[in-house]
């Protein structure tokens, strides 16, 4: 896919069936649906595709244990059936990954062996496999790092894992296949209204060019996560609070920390929430927080106690104790809740499920939800939208649909880090052998090499540093310190592909660094690469 393609699709196309705003799991989701309907569809992101929430998860591909323990069956249900479509139909890029809780009291093994068969059972015929009580040794010898003190069991189950970024990647491909139009770096600015006060378009702004452009639908779709109020508010100017962001924050840890292919499960931290440990490209990822915050921003940062409150959680649970100078990157995510009616004190109240609105001008919005289940809320979506909007009755064809890059599961060696890309793999290893640069390392210390950067600028629609190293590749959230020290190359090779100057790499690489410095918890000092 390529930019300038898309971006010339603008010109020739009048006026497009479905507009969506926004460009992470509920806005990608949408865009495909509509397209594999029949729709002409056009999505526009304002930053990068998963740029804010969506590459920021804990990447669990769930029905969420903790929901069913708060008695939600319904939520739960529906997303084991989405984790069981979501590993067939993007097969290279979701797995089945064992999770082993702890259990430090008699009770809490028979207790989580039962309820963890209850998730099973709501799975049907979509398990991934059956959950199994195994006693201390056996929890020991596949947990070598827990804390063994007081441990008396363990309880292991199975769930999905993904990587966001890349299914974002893939999702968008897939809608560019199918014949309709995603493009990044195009912010929505504004909504046109007809004299009947109904949308029927957006004015939309390069980031680049900052050339203004109005582009016509019969429907837009509304799916900014957090960001939703502000289309809301072009929208209405006196509309109500329909989303609150409450963050999460992950720590990334060197896998010595985990020692393991299973991942933990700290079902009741101090605070009464749940706290994971998961392998992740070769690096153990542990959190999430849910605190709630006043305003939302696209580079949220962990606050002080959150960063506490995980690595003390860690510590209590893991036999090598983190500290902050063990933490390879920090990152925050903000979930976009549906506000509840009195405006909401406590996350814990906040409804976890999705809901579509339609504005008295026929916008609709899309909001709440969680990546597993982002198929579903594109399918709700795209009905509600239908109806509103007198589009007929065809019915979504996604649930079996192959998403870009899927493969037979037997196929996916997860042992080469290229698995993510899974049918384009053959296509990258060529670049790598088209010219020895190119099968070079961008960093010494991780395997990506520099065909994949160029295969992200030529093929995945990649134009900054930034895009290429938190999201075609991961290294920011991974290694932020690798990250910085990878900023020149990955510049030089941009600037290279695309003939821009020595300005444009000195610039961005300056931005980049003092982006990638907030993912750091202790102070960055240069090593020459
Ligand atoms: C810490 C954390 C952990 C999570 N873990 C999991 C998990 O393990 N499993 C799971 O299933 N779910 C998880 N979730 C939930 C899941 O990540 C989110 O529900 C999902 O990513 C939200 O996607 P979205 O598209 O609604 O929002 P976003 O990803 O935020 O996308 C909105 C997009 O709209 C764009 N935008 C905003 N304004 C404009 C504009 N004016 N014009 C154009 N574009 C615009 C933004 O740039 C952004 O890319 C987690 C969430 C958090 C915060």
């Amino acid at each position: 896919m390529k930019r300038n393609e898309e971006l010339s699709k603008l010109t020739t196309i009048k006026e497009w069936d479905f507009i969506v705003i926004g460009g992470g799991a509920s806005g990608l989701g949408s865009a495909l649906d509509a397209v594999s309907r029949g729709f002409k569809t056009l999505l526009l992101e304002s930053h990068d595709f998963a740029k804010a929430t969506s590459s920021r998860s804990t990447k669990l591909v769930h029905g969420g244990v903790r929901y069913l323990a708060q008695g939600d069956i319904g939520l739960v249900k529906e997303a084991l059936k989405e984790r069981g479509l979501l590993a067939k139909n993007a097969a290279h890029v979701v797995k089945n990954q064992s999770f082993i809780i702890p259990n430090y009291t008699l009770w809490d093994g028979l207790f989580y062996k039962i309820g963890l068969s209850i998730y099973d059972f709501l799975a049907g015929k979509l398990s991934l496999g059956k959950t199994k009580y195994i006693s201390k040794s056996k929890t020991i010898a596949k947990l070598p790092t827990i804390e063994q003190k007081n441990l008396t069991s363990g309880v292991v189950y199975q769930d999905g894992q993904f990587d966001d970024a890349r299914l974002a990647i893939n999702l968008t491909q897939t809608i560019i296949e199918k014949g309709g139009s995603a493009i990044n770096y195009i912010k929505v600015i504004n909504l046109i209204k007809n004299d009947s006060n109904k949308v029927i378009g957006v004015i939309a702004e390069d980031q680049f060019t900052k050339e203004q452009i109005e582009i016509h639908a019969k429907v837009v779709i509304n799916a900014t996560g957090v960001f939703t109020n502000d289309i809301l508010n072009m929208n209405n100017p006196k509309h109500g609070k329909f989303v609150v962001p409450s963050q999460g924050i992950h720590l990334v840890l060197d896998k010595s920390f985990l020692k393991s292919d299973d991942a933990i499960m700290i079902p009741k931290t101090s605070d009464g929430r749940v706290l994971f440990v998961v392998p992740w490209h070769d690096r153990a990822l542990v959190g999430t927080t849910d605190t709630l915050l006043e305003s939302e921003s696209f580079e949220p940062r962990a606050l002080e106690e959150e960063i506490n409150f995980v690595l003390n959680t860690a510590r209590q649970y893991l036999s090598k104790k983190p500290t902050r100078e063990d933490v390879k990157s920090v990152f925050a995510g903000l979930r976009p809740l549906a506000a509840p009616k009195d405006g909401g004190k406590s996350t814990k109240e906040v409804s976890r499920s999705h809901k579509v609105i339609t504005s008295e001008t026929g916008l609709v919005s899309i909001i709440g939800g969680k990546w597993t289940t982002f198929r579903k809320m594109a399918e709700d979506t795209i009905d509600e939208a239908m109806k509103v909007h007198n589009l007929g009755s065809t019915t979504s064809k996604t649930e079996h649909l192959s998403i870009h890059g899927n493969v037979k599961p037997e196929t996916v060696d997860r042992s080469n880090h290229l698995y993510v890309y899974g049918s384009d793999i053959p296509k990258i290893k060529k670049l790598q052998q088209s010219n020895p640069e190119y099968s070079e390392k961008i960093h010494p210390e991780h395997p990506y090499t520099i065909a994949e950067a160029v295969w992200a600028i030529r093929n995945e629609m990649a134009e900054t540093i930034e895009d290429i190293l938190a999201r075609r590749v991961r290294l920011l959230f991974l290694d932020a310190r690798a990250a910085i020290d990878s900023a020149h190359k990955v510049a030089s090779i941009i600037a290279k592909e695309k003939g821009y100057s020595v300005e444009w790499i000195t610039q961005h690489e300056n931005e980049f660094i003092e982006l990638a410095k907030g993912y750091l918890l202790t102070p960055y000092s240069p090593k020459n690469v």
